[in-house]
């Protein structure tokens, strides 16, 4: 038998190693910690961090392929391990994903639509910002998810009391959107390219807690954000799975947000929506099996679990009709912190209207 090595012990490892499993693959994770959500359902480990060669040196001897549920491998560490064995998707998208500045770069010279945007390497770059107009929306080009590292500025005079800054940062206007869309997009080594639907995504305290699978938007949209992500997916040489989050702009847009070459959270419905998940699909691609067209058999809701209140709410949830429970096996529920997920699940078509969505869940403790 194979083994698959994945690179980051957290949920996205965890599900893709419970895919891996269900087609028969041995799974081997890398994590700075010796125990994880991943590991616990993997059949062995490197502790070891990522940027110890080492510790990537080991992990590689014990794997035919790597894939990633984490990005932020430096690119040292990306090409000592492209040495050792295949490396699926390959280290320059990562590189290039890990660096918003760098990401807004390829994709607007791949002819992809994003929200003006400007680099900012010091203070003496804010005064040119003005440009973009206000609000705008500064970002740290590196490390930031769940929307840390993001700062709003509503005016000129606010952006001239901006002091300390955390540089390089880049900067956005703010887009006034009618919805937040993504798709998850994944090819295969033989160029294989399928689509999971176009969904509908809702933020809460800057942490995705909210996705309606379909998205309910005129069809030309949804197709059109799919033939996006392809293209992006086309234009990277992308092996394996990429989530692609977009706005619908209150004109009709679409504009690229970001790309996250890697099972994504936006992508969860699909585990009880879809006969083939984006964590088989993940696993399909990189090890090279066939990928057949990412279909949805029912219409879904999945809902994030996040922190200690969410988590009061899953002796309900278990006995609420028609919704799958996920959990993540994390010992210690942290305020923020991403527990788990619930889909509920309808036939195709009958997904709930706006009112109805509210009363889904046992209400939060
Ligand atoms: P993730 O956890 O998805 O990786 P992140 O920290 O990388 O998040 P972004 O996706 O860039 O952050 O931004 C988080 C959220 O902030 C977006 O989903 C959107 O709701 C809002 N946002 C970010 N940029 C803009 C923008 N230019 N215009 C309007 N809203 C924005
Ligand atoms: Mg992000
Ligand atoms: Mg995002």
């Amino acid at each position: 038998g194979s083994t698959v090595g994945i690179i980051g012990g957290g949920q996205l490892g965890r599900m893709s190693a419970m895919a891996a499993a269900k087609l028969g693959y041995r799974v081997h994770i890398l994590n700075p910690a010796p125990t994880s959500p991943a590991i616990e359902v993997s059949a062995s480990a490197t502790a070891g961090s990522y940027d110890d060669p080492a510790a990537l040196e080991e992990f590689a001897s014990r794997c035919d392929v790597i894939t990633f549920e984490f990005e932020n491998i430096s690119a040292a560490g990306l090409s000592l391990l492209a040495k050792h064995r295949p490396v699926r998707p390959a280290g320059e998208i990562l590189r290039v994903s890990q660096d918003r500045i760098l990401e807004k770069t390829c994709l607007a010279e791949a002819g992809i639509a994003l929200a003006p945007w400007k680099a900012v390497s010091g203070p003496q770059d804010l005064k040119s910002l003005e440009e973009l107009g206000f609000p705008l929306i500064l970002k740290t080009t590196r490390f930031g998810y769940d929307g840390k590292g993001q700062f709003r500025v509503e005016s000129a005079e606010a952006l001239s009391a901006l002091t300390d800054l955390p540089y390089p940062l880049v900067a956005e206007k703010m887009i006034d959107f009618q919805r937040e869309l993504s798709v998850m997009v994944v090819r295969g080594i033989d160029g294989t390219v399928r689509c999971f639907d176009t969904v509908e995504n809702r933020h809460r305290d800057g942490i995705l807690d909210v996705t309606l699978a379909p998205a309910r938007i005129m069809p030309d949209v949804a197709e059109e954000a799919q033939a996006i992500a392809m293209k992006i997916a086309m234009e990277l040489d992308l092996v394996g799975i990429m989530g692609v989050e977009l706005f619908h702009g209150a004109d009709g847009q679409l504009l690229v947000n970001e790309i996250a070459p890697r099972p994504h959270n936006s992508g969860h419905w699909t585990m009880d929506a879809c006969l083939i998940d984006q964590f088989e699909m993940h696993i399909r691609a990189v090890t090279g099996l066939p990928l057949p067209p990412a279909r949805r058999h029912s219409d879904a809701v999945m809902h994030n679990l996040v922190g200690p209140e969410d988590m009061a709410r899953v002796a309900g949830i278990l006995a609420t009709d028609g919704a799958s429970l996920h959990l993540y096996g994390k010992r210690e529920a942290r305020p923020g912190r991403k527990m788990g997920h619930v889909n509920t699940i309808f036939p195709r078509g009958a997904l709930p209207g706006e009112l109805a969505l509210e009363g889904l869940l046992p209400p939060r403790g």
